[in-house]
């Protein structure tokens, strides 16, 4: 069989199974390097293992696709440099994805584009916090600058106790420290650019978390003003990234506005509810996207509400019975704090 396009995915988790979902009806064939074999991806995509720091065998795999994208932001950026010296087309490019890799960086480009952010500092040693906590005041929350997810990595400060846990976080990574915001609810915007520089993006979401995972996400229509607001963020970091592909934006709402958190540079959970809530998916545009093909509209279909699995997979039997209920499992072991699956619930998409 002949495909019109190779994608690579430098991951193979639940988004690179999704994306490679989307890509078969456009015969688009999708390839992911990855450690192991045992990754959601596989029956779905072709997967190569290699180690995430072996060079030479990512840039073997890279030269069979036309296009190398990501599922995980951690990926070393200098690494994708380096592949690009080697002829290999990344989209997004290195850039983007070394401003979302650091949340230094990812502050700092925030602060050019004049997009709000929480206040912070930077600490990489306890004297570093202590100062930073005199400056902004308890509570404060301490995140990795590199590596977290999820809410990994990072240590909510409120007295004494946490301190000293977040000193040896401090000791041990570079973290930045920021003002605990108050917030009203937590929103994400995700929005899609072409290789010609057109964007488009999906309704804002409102996104519910526990324990620092997302569990809940749902498109708002009813939101102009924010809308607005979130769309002219998402629309400078892209165009200033020259960036091509899926970008998420999470923010938080607060009294005096929308307050940017983070940018992830791919496709997004809060946005896994497009695949029968929008008319064009969000994995369906990121392959259009990279593959220099035309976008997909984003519009929404139908009221929607996307809710995670996480730790292990409910009983299905109830939830399928639901009228406009869709399951996506992602084939992984159940473990706590994991996502394994997720439902939409899309009502109308089923009426005929
Ligand atoms: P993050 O890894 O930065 O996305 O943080 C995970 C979650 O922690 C967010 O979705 C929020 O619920 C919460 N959070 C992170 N940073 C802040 C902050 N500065 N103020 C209040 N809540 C936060």
């Amino acid at each position: 069989m002949s495909y019109s396009t190779r994608v690579g995915i430098l991951g193979g988790g639940q988004l690179a199974r999704m994306v490679a979902l989307a890509a078969h009806p456009l015969n688009i064939a999708v390839s992911c390097f990855d450690k192991t074999l045992d990754v959601p991806a596989n029956g779905i995509a072709e997967i190569s293992t290699g180690d995430f720091d072996d060079i030479e065998a990512i840039a073997k795999w890279a030269s069979t696709v036309d296009v190398v994208t990501y599922e995980w932001e951690n990926f070393p950026a200098s690494m994708v440099e380096t592949l690009c010296e080697k002829g290999v087309v990344a989209r997004p490019n290195s850039r983007s994805l070394a401003a979302a890799q650091d949340r230094a960086r990812e502050k700092e480009l925030f602060t050019q584009l004049s997009i709000p952010i929480a206040e912070y500092r930077l600490a990489d040693n306890g004297d570093a916090l202590k100062h930073a906590v005199e400056d902004l005041g308890l509570p404060v929350i301490v995140k990795t600058r590199r590596g977290g997810y999820d809410g990994k990595g990072q240590i909510f400060v409120k007295d004494q106790t946490a301190l000293n846990s977040a000193i040896e976080l401090v000791n041990e990574y570079s973290c930045v420290v920021e003002s605990v915001v108050s917030f009203r609810r937590e929103l994400s915007v995700i929005a899609v650019r072409s290789v010609e520089g057109v964007i488009v993006n999906y309704p804002l979401t409102e996104n519910t978390h526990r324990d620092g995972i997302l569990r809940r996400s749902v498109p708002i229509t009813a939101a102009d003003e924010l809308s607005v607001t979130a769309i002219a963020f998402i629309t400078k970091l892209m165009d200033h990234l020259d960036y091509v592909g899926v970008l998420a934006l999470e923010m938080f709402d607060t009294a005096d506005g929308l307050v940017a958190n983070e940018i992830a540079p791919r496709v997004h959970n809060s946005g896994h509810w497009t695949i029968e809530g929008a008319v064009t998916s969000q994995f369906e545009n990121h392959i259009r996207a990279v593959s220099g093909l035309p976008l997909g509209s984003t519009e929404l279909r139908s009221p929607t509400t996307m809710i995670n699995f996480v730790g292990e997979v409910p009983d299905l039997t109830p939830i399928l019975a639901t009228p406009g209920a869709h399951v996506h499992l992602y084939n992984k072991s159940p473990r706590p704090g994991r996502k394994v699956g997720h439902v939409t619930y899309s009502p109308s998409t089923d009426e005929p």
